[in-house]
């Protein structure tokens, strides 16, 4: 791997390498910059291989149209999970908590959507719906009213969306009006057999949207979930930003790495002109991670059109949509972070490798 003397020595810089930095700077990922390896047979000039360090179907498509003759190749990739788990349905390397102190912020919006992001960037990807309190990723994925097949009356099929998206959710097999009233215990054994019951196969990521709020619900399945790492998603408002510190404290309570904070409802972006008002603050989310210690995943804009894609359970429209692009880098940064966790955890549950050519 000749990577370091390209880097140190400008003037041994390659077209490939120059020409792969310039693309991450226009999709704004320099951060994965450090994680891709160049190998050559010969001498460093001549770049025979490409590593990358997770699916990034653009940048491999980029590398395919302009250096035919170089082979991509993905890294190993380890589990991260922080416990071994029980389903022997399912081989995930990373399983990602997503939560919220406070209900309404857009953790369910955010979950589909980087579900969304990951899979279109070439990743498998599983969500797995817990918020008992209101499943909607039913209804936002467009699968409201189906229900997973079973082959034994126990192990469940999950549903997948058009995106190839495996899907599972506490709203397909109880009526929510029932789980919403669960004692703590029943709740957390019945979203902790979801999620062990439930034929996942291979997956990169397995996203779980957990109920809003850090209460006994929450804490025990924050527990007992075999977990890479959560998410928090918050809106900018001093209200949601008190109850964002809250599930932020549950995680470091019970030792899960809290990989960063994504700040739903950034700015409103007027339909009819345009205009970007900070309706609910500025600020709000950067500060807490800061004072937190966690860092921003990203920014999502307050929407209409995403609000409507949301509730009519139709992706169409949402690929082509300006904010599609903050989802996409918040997947991409979210991918690095995991992988930047799993090479620094020692204990790995499963090992793969993917290879392209
Ligand atoms: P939570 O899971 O935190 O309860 P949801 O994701 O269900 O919140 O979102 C609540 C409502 O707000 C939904 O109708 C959703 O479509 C809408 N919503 C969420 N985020 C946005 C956004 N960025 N722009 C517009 N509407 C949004």
């Amino acid at each position: 791997m000749f990577k370091s003397i390209f880097k140190t020595n400008g003037e041994k810089k390659t077209e490939i390498v120059e020409k792969i930095e310039t693309f991450l700077a226009e999709q704004q990922a320099e951060f994965i910059w450090s994680l891709i390896q160049f190998e050559s047979e010969k001498t460093p000039e001549q770049v025979t291989k490409v590593i990358l360090p997770f699916k990034f179907k653009a940048l491999e498509a980029f590398i395919r149209q302009n250096f035919k003759q170089i082979k991509i190749e993905y890294q190993l990739q380890l589990a991260s999970l922080n416990k071994p788990h029980q389903n022997k349905l399912a081989t995930i390397k990373h399983v990602v908590a997503i939560a919220s102190g406070k209900g309404g912020v857009g953790k369910s919006t955010t979950t589909v959507n980087l579900a969304r992001a990951l899979a279109k960037s070439g990743a498998q990807v599983g969500v797995l719906d817990a918020d008992i309190y209101g499943p909607s990723i039913p209804l936002m994925f467009g699968l409201q009213g189906e229900q997973p097949d079973t082959l034994d009356g126990k192990i469940m099929q999950p549903l997948k969306t058009d995106e190839g998206i495996k899907c599972n959710s506490i709203g397909f097999l109880v009526d929510p009006n029932e789980a919403a009233i669960w004692r703590g215990p029943m709740a957390s054994r019945a979203l902790t057999q979801l999620f062990n019951e439930t034929e996942w196969g291979e997956l990169d990521y397995l996203l779980i949207d957990l109920p809003p709020g850090t209460g006994d619900i929450q804490l025990t399945l924050t527990q007992s979930l075999p977990l890479s790492g959560a998410l928090v998603v918050t809106t900018p408002q001093n209200i949601a930003l008190a109850d964002a510190k809250k599930a932020i404290a549950m995680f470091n309570k019970v030792d899960i790495e809290v990989v960063g904070l994504i700040e739903n409802m950034s700015v409103h972006i007027c339909s009819q002109c345009g205009h970007v008002e900070h309706i609910f603050g500025c600020d709000g989310g950067r500060q807490l991670a800061e004072n937190e210690g966690v860092q921003v995943l990203g920014f999502t804009p307050l929407d209409i059109n995403l609000r409507e894609i949301m509730d009519n359970g139709d992706s169409a429209g949402f690929y082509d949509a300006s904010f599609y692009k903050s989802y996409q880098l918040i997947g991409l940064k979210l991918a690095k972070e995991l992988y930047c966790l799993a090479q620094a955890r020692p204990a790995s549950q499963t090992i793969s490798i993917t290879q392209l050519d």
